[in-house]
């Protein structure tokens, strides 16, 4: 069992400390500083077909190394730098670095895509827009190449604008993805009026596929949902062997999780695809 600190950011206790309290307050005013100083990057995280075990894309997941805290994990700092109104400098921070490494990527491995987290209170504006497409031009990255995941869509408040913005999101060639599905209110509402090309089930459900019936329904019926709807499903969170043996019975396309490939630095990914086999898909 490979473990990588690095790429494994620690877990600050929600107990609030005084201490903690203090660095949650400061964090705020010191994100800036961190996006400029280069301390946010990215792991990747390889997405594999469930049949083939071919690498199929690769997440970017944001991480904080911070030289008093150490390596943090983005869901002790993206709420944080959200109330601080810095949610669009973090997002396009992500976007550059994700597709320059998707054009790393790309040289290496051929034409994997890249999937950047989105959080859906982006889509409350149409700069979000502007923003993808600045970063396209700047990177000259294939928009065919990137995807969007949009996180926490539950949040969304008006779901017509959300759609419009979506639309000339997916106008400019990027696939737009929704993370989490299953967890969190109104995911079929969302499901229905945003232009979703791919469907991530959240990892509660796979998690509990081989010990929970209830878990194990759910998943098939997401996948044939994904079927009906011919968007493709993501199963997350895929842990061990058998669970990817379970998805594979279920006619799972793709899965992404600790059991097949943890998050990690660019040049494991690519290392991961050399040794992974070879699919056209
Ligand atoms: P997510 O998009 O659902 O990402 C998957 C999370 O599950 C990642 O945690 C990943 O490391 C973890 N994971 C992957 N496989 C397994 C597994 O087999 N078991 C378990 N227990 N966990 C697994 P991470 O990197 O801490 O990210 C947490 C969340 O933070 C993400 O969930 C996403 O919602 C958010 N996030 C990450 N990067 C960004 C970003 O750049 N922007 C925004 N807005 N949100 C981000
Ligand atoms: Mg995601
Ligand atoms: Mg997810
Ligand atoms: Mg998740």
């Amino acid at each position: 069992e490979k473990t990588n600190e690095t790429f494994e950011p620690i877990a600050i206790s929600d107990a609030a400390s005084d201490d903690d309290l203090i660095w949650n307050i400061s964090l705020q005013a010191r994100i800036d500083t961190a996006l400029a100083n280069g301390e946010i990057y990215l792991a990747f995280q390889p997405k594999v077909g469930v049949m083939s075990g071919a690498l199929v894309g690769v997440e970017a997941l944001v991480r904080w190394n911070d030289p008093a805290r150490g390596h943090i994990a983005p869901d002790q700092f993206i709420r944080q730098c959200e109330n601080a109104g810095r949610m669009s400098q973090l997002t396009r921070h992500v976007l550059i670095e994700g597709c320059r490494a998707g054009q790393e990527l790309h040289r290496n491995c051929g034409p994997i895509p890249v999937a950047v987290n989105i959080s859906a209170t982006l889509l409350h504006e149409r700069s979000i827009v502007r923003m993808v497409r600045d970063v396209l031009a700047e990177t000259g990255y294939d928009p065919r190449l990137l995807v969007l995941e949009i996180t926490e869509t539950y949040r969304i408040a008006d779901l017509g604008r959300a759609a419009a913005i979506l639309a000339e999101l997916k106008a400019l060639g990027t696939k737009i993805s929704m993370d989490d599905f299953g967890v969190g209110a109104a995911s079929l509402e969302a499901l229905m009026y945003l232009p979703f090309s791919e469907l991530k089930i959240d990892r509660l459900f796979i998690s509990r596929m081989g010990s929970d019936p209830k878990a194990m329904g759910i998943v098939v019926h997401i996948l044939r949902l994904g079927q009906e709807l011919g968007i493709t499903v993501v199963a997350e969170g895929v842990e061990d062997q058998q669970t990817l043996q379970l998805l594979r019975d279920s006619a799972c396309p793709v899965a992404q999780g600790y059991g097949i490939a943890r998050p990690s630095p660019l040049q494991e990914v690519i290392r991961f695809q050399k040794l992974a086999p070879q699919s056209a898909a």
